[in-house]
């Protein structure tokens, strides 16, 4: 019997293997390399190159790839063998420092947004010594940023590393000014639990909408849905429980700590929490977790769906992003403290985040803004496309208390109790939760609900690390004017003006409720309903201004960034688009053809029988309606489809404006036509098929 504390971790190159592998005085180097961002000098990029190649030999490895995250946000890998020859029959292993700390993959076929063009194919890959290296099918793979000749980010990776540096030099500055000079580095720490979706493999395979776009194009709903709520939290059946084995010895093999799994609300959809780590190397790991989850799922006749609506009807898959921000004393800093000063320290950086949130509304919309998760903000299963913060009762009433003067918080059923300082204490357990907030305060950290379930969360974490970091610098300069022994008081007066300031982007009610909408609307609050509204706003000079400040992204980066998406999002659109035309034309309409040719020819001989054939007639008209319809929409389908763009911007509104709407009305009459068509004369699995076979 395997036991997992003896194999966790056994694939990663992390300190236990380092401290076996490396010199002594080398693994030093390494530490600090790793906890404190320092250089890692050239003359021991050999050693640590050679002791990891010794232990990725051991393990079996063969190959070595540089592991990064180009803008498709998904990863991409290059594999090398250590082999060199040494003679004509003759090779050693071998792996030297500067292969270690850079790669020069032929990058011209990855997304640049104009960053490079195309016939300079140079981009290179540079080692992320903060994050670890790990041994997976006989590969040796090192995380790695993806940069461009000139330095400017290719990759997801980059601008979050450069984010969390910022958000330490703001937060350290300002935890100084407040007298918490123990406190020299922080680091975020980030949970992203990830929803999935299991069908059979044999059911998938006859479904090209799902193999080419991930979710189904068409689809009449299923005999049953969700509405009996049985499937959450139900009981896990075996072939899903074996899968869920296999995943979690993987990913414990490679140092990821998952850990809750359950049945999510929808049938056949799963949720799988890891506990969290620090800001970076959870990202490497969401992105392990998601191939992982995918590729075992074919050991047990399984697919794994990441997209975030792969069925109508029934609710999509999210993933929802815990964060909050760890000091090197070990504190979590958005625990409330016992002591009145740990608790100005908490309350002051709720405020930082209150403020930027409110002030970034635009930019957190951007971060999750995808094809696949349009389907689910603001469709009743998810948070709005509106942005706001849950902070829970006791919190509002702390802070209507502090806005107001008024000792508010005593209807609240905590021991609040107003310090020398004037701040009510808040209690640690915040336990009642809002799951309909997209922003929510857990008792010590935020949970940021709106992102999608095969998004890269690097986007998300870039942005909130950099506005809580602009916030922070604001806040910093502002207690830096004044004399040290004032400094608390002003830190309260801070504190106050800034939730009042900001109080608009704070609600507690119902977040999936159109009353909310209205209300939201009323109180200046932005919606950016889809993708294509969202990502213009991304280049507004204040957020160029801002992300430059703090080094995060350039105006060169940004717009590289905005031109991708915007054009990645109609590309996604367009091939949906492109497979819904096929499947008509190949497999829908001639089925339908066929089976209208049969309904006539059953009609013409009850006719001639001389009996009653009223129904028939009355499927055959409704069908053949619904099938006309169809027809006449798919010719404009295949015409729009042959539209071709240069412009980003208008080829996103494009596919927001005239194929989305298109593509619904089609998808709504092919509905009708299969619910009244039999089982066996329509083409493909159908949602019975689909949903409850896993
Ligand atoms: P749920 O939201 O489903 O009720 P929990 O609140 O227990 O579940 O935790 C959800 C996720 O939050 C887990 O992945 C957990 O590791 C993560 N988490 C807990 N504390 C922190 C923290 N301080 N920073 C970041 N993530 C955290
Ligand atoms: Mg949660």
């Amino acid at each position: 019997m395997k036991v997992v504390d003896d194999y966790f971790g056994c694939d990663v190159f992390g300190r236990q293997a380092m401290q076996k592998y490396l010199p002594h005085s080398v693994f030093k180097i390494m530490c600090d390399v790793m906890d404190n961002g320092k250089e890692l000098p050239n003359e021991i990029a050999d050693v640590v190159a050679n002791a990891m190649k010794d232990w990725a030999v051991e393990k079996g490895a063969t190959h070595f790839t540089h592991w990064f995250q180009p803008m498709t946000g998904i990863t991409a890998e290059k594999h090398d063998a250590f082999i060199n020859p040494t003679g004509p029959t003759s090779v050693i292993s071998e792996f030297r420092g500067k292969e270690l700390i850079k790669g020069e993959p032929d990058a011209s076929s990855f997304p640049s947004g104009g960053l490079r063009a195309t016939f300079e194919a140079r981009g290179y890959t540079a080692w992320d010594p903060t994050s670890f290296a790990f041994v997976k099918e006989k590969t040796l793979y090192i995380p790695t940023l993806f940069l461009s000749y000139d330095g400017s980010s290719l990759d997801k990776k980059t601008p979050l590393l450069r984010s969390i540096q910022a958000l330490n030099k703001a937060a350290v500055r300002l935890l100084h000014v407040m007298g918490f000079s123990d406190i020299n580095k922080i680091n975020t720490t980030v949970g992203p639990e990830q929803e999935y979706f299991l069908v059979d493999e044999e059911m998938y395979r006859q479904r090209l909408d799902l193999i080419i776009t991930g979710r189904t194009l068409f689809g009449s709903a299923p005999v049953k849905g969700q509405e009996l709520d049985d499937h959450y939290f139900g009981n896990i059946d075996e072939r899903v429980k074996a899968y869920m084995e296999e995943v979690d010895e993987e990913l414990w093999r490679l140092g990821v700590y998952a850990k809750t799994e359950h049945k999510e609300v929808a049938p056949c959809q799963f949720e799988l929490a890891p506990v969290f780590s620090a800001g970076n190397v959870a990202g490497d790991q969401n992105q392990l977790m998601m191939e992982v989850l995918q590729r075992v799922a074919h050991h047990h006749g399984l697919v794994c769906l990441l997209h975030e609506k792969p069925f109508d009807g029934v609710n999509g898959s999210g993933k929802h992003n815990n964060w909050s921000i760890v000091a090197d004393t070990g504190e979590n800093l958005l625990e409330p403290g016992d002591d009145p000063k740990d608790n100005i320290r908490s309350l002051t950086i709720l405020a930082a985040i209150v403020k930027g949130v409110d002030e970034y509304q635009d930019l957190l919309r951007i971060s999750v803004a995808t094809a696949g998760n349009d389907h689910r903000l603001g469709a009743n299963e998810a948070p709005p496309a509106i942005i706001s913060i849950y902070l829970g009762e006791e919190l509002n009433a702390i802070i209507r208390s502090l806005i107001s003067g008024k000792d508010e918080h005593n209807t609240v059923n905590t021991d609040l109790q107003l310090g020398i300082t004037a701040l009510p204490k808040i209690s640690r357990d915040t336990t009642d939760r809002n799951r309909t907030s997209p922003f929510a305060f857990t008792g010590n950290k935020f949970e940021f609900r709106m992102l999608g379930s095969s998004l890269n969360i690097s986007c998300p974490n870039t942005i909130l690390n950099t506005i809580v970091a602009e916030e922070m610098t604001q806040f910093a300069a502002e207690l830096e004017c004044v004399s040290q022994e004032k400094v608390q008081e002003a830190n309260i007066e801070l504190i106050k003006r800034t939730f009042k300031e900001h109080q608009r982007i704070l609600y507690s009610g119902n977040g999936y409720s159109e009353e909310w909408r209205q209300e939201a609307l009323k109180r200046g609050l932005s919606e950016l309903k889809t993708t294509a509204d969202a990502l213009p706003h991304y280049t507004e000079p204040r957020y160029l201004e801002m992300f430059g400040r703090h080094k995060v992204y350039t105006a060169n980066e940004l717009h590289a960034r905005q031109n991708i998406l915007l054009m990645g999002y109609y590309q996604v659109i367009h091939i949906e688009a492109q497979t819904m035309a096929y499947m008509l034309r190949k497999q829908i309409i001639p089925a339908v053809l066929d089976y209208e040719a049969k309904l006539a020819s059953i009609i013409q001989t009850k006719k001639e029988a001389g009996i009653k054939f009223t129904m028939e007639n009355k499927y055959l008209t409704e069908i053949n309606d619904a099938l006309e319809l169809i027809e006449q929409h798919l010719e404009e389908l295949e015409e729009l489809i042959q539209k071709s763009f240069t412009d980003s911007k208008e080829a996103a509104d494009f596919a927001a404006q005239k194929l989305l709407p298109l593509m619904d009305a089609i998808r709504k009459l092919s509905d009708v036509i299969e619910a009244r068509i039999p089982r066996d004369v329509w083409p493909m699995p159908d949602y019975n098929d689909l949903l409850f076979r896993a």
